[in-house]
């Protein structure tokens, strides 16, 4: 039984969708204004990892992921670069999407760009507004936390206490955490509305665009621990009110900070590294991995020493692969008598391996199973105490754990008995170029073996 951390309870609860084999899952996407760093990449790792897990599940996944091209920020990179916003945003979401790919996550069925929904915003700020949660001043239409009195029950704070942090002060406002739904500026870029030109606020972005695609609620909510407040608790409040139905989203799931010497990875505090950067010195896979070695909603350090351990800890799983398909061309008999497949770890592997998982996403331990695994089998395979059968099974169980975690095992090329003995050919007429100092022919050799997945490595 899949049990899902709900922020708004504080409890692990089981997970039973709206319907019974869908699962609409929205999580927050990106601000475009510059390159996505590692911080984000956590957060839409975990996000993969989870929604790959639904589906391995059986039910239908649909995951909708907005893309934040009005704002501020990209505003005021715009001006500095001295480019237009729009140009700026394209650029940084082409980026993310390129970044999206290389690391892997591919799960997301829609992404919505907030200025491809203006309609559908100033629609839900005209229901708000009807319905006496929203008002209208000078400098913009406000949402009024004080008709909404469940305001704070995510973040749990509370309704007096409470501080606008993205918006500055305004003589306008009925109380100091009214937030904007809709800003009269005149500076560009700007759009009609019946309130004036201006821009939405940021929080209305989301909740129009759950609404036109997955309705006034839904399953899954994700994002990171920072959206909790003001952003996720003002959603509750808009798309509660305007619906008049609740709750909005059955499960608020929040991933930890990536942090750097303890401090949240982030663009403001210029502590960051990008996607990009990081994947210059390492495979995707090993940075999907350090993420995957601690559990989504708790914090996660980065550092050098993490990622290589991660590539240590990887390579291990793919030489067991190596190990089993080198085994497997050889003429290892069928059964054995002492075979392992009856031990408890083999038998238990796989029912391990996904109680993990339905515990709350636990791939840490999910891991050390594999890892478990690992250390057994080669026990098995070093006392000749394991039979083609079982090794057959331990690979496809190892793949089988792979496309839940976003770990491609099948894919990488099994080398055939002639292409080996030809690499080795290659290799020692290599050598010979090396002895004889012939270094450009020796690494023309080398990258052209690079070039279809054949690594050298001299040591
Ligand atoms: P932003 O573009 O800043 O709105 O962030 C996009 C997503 O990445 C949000 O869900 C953030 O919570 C998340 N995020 C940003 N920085 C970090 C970080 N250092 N660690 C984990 N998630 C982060």
């Amino acid at each position: 039984m899949l049990k899902i951390f709900n922020t708004m309870t504080q409890k692990k609860e089981e997970f039973k969708p709206m319907y019974e084999n869908r699962v609409k899952l929205f999580v927050c996407g990106p601000t475009v204004y510059d390159n996505s760093h590692v911080g984000h990449a956590r957060t839409y790792i975990s996000f993969d990892v989870i929604a790959r897990y639904l589906k391995y599940n059986g039910f239908s996944v649909f995951y909708l992921q907005n893309i934040t091209d009005i704002d501020d920020k990209i505003i005021k990179r715009a001006l500095e670069l001295n480019v237009e916003p729009i140009k700026l945003a394209r650029k940084f979401e082409k980026k993310y999407m390129e970044d999206m790919k290389l690391l892997g996550v591919e799960s997301v069925n829609l992404y919505a760009r907030a200025i491809e929904h203006l309609p559908e915003i100033i629609k839900q700020i005209k229901t708000l507004i009807d319905n006496g949660f929203a008002y209208v001043t000078e400098s913009g239409v406000y949402f009024d936390i004080s008709k909404f009195p469940d305001f704070g029950k995510l973040s749990r704070r509370n309704i007096e206490d409470l501080t606008v942090h993205r918006i500055s002060p305004d003589s306008n406002k009925r109380n100091p955490g009214d937030f904007a739904l809709w800003k009269i500026k005149n500076d560009e870029p700007l759009w009609n509305s019946p309130w004036g030109v201006g821009r939405p606020g940021w929080h209305i972005e989301d909740t129009a665009i759950t609404e036109e695609y997955l309705g006034y609620k839904y399953d899954i909510h994700g994002g990171g621990l920072d959206l909790i407040f003001p952003h996720h608790e003002a959603e509750v409040a808009q798309m509660e009110s305007a619906s008049g139905e609740k709750p909005m989203v059955r499960y608020w799931m929040h991933t930890g900070f990536l942090n750097v010497s303890g401090e949240k990875m982030s663009k403001s505090l210029g502590n960051f590294i990008t996607i990009r950067e990081i994947l210059r010195d390492y495979d995707p896979e090993v940075f999907r991995f350090f993420v995957l070695s601690t559990h989504y909603r708790s914090p996660i350090d980065f550092s050098e020493s993490a990622l290589q351990q991660s590539e240590n800890s990887l390579h291990r799983i793919y030489k067991l692969i190596e190990t089993i398909d080198e085994l497997l061309r050889s003429n290892i008999s069928e059964s054995n008598e002492n075979d392992i497949k009856n031990t408890n770890l083999l038998l238990n592997a796989k029912h391990d391996f996904l109680n993990n998982m339905d515990n709350d996403f636990n791939t840490p331990n999910a891991l050390s199973v594999i890892f478990n695994l690992i250390r057994d089998v080669n026990r098995g395979i070093d006392n000749k105490n394991i039979s083609k059968n079982s090794l057959i099974y331990v690979k496809n169980l190892l793949i089988e754990f792979g496309e839940i975690l976003g770990f491609e095992f099948s894919i990488k090329p099994s080398v055939d008995d002639k292409t080996n003995d030809l690499i080795k050919v290659m290799v020692e007429v290599r050598e010979k170029l090396r002895e004889r100092k012939d270094w450009e022919l020796s690494d023309l050799i080398r990258s052209r073996l690079g070039e279809i997945d054949i690594i050298l490595e001299d040591k």
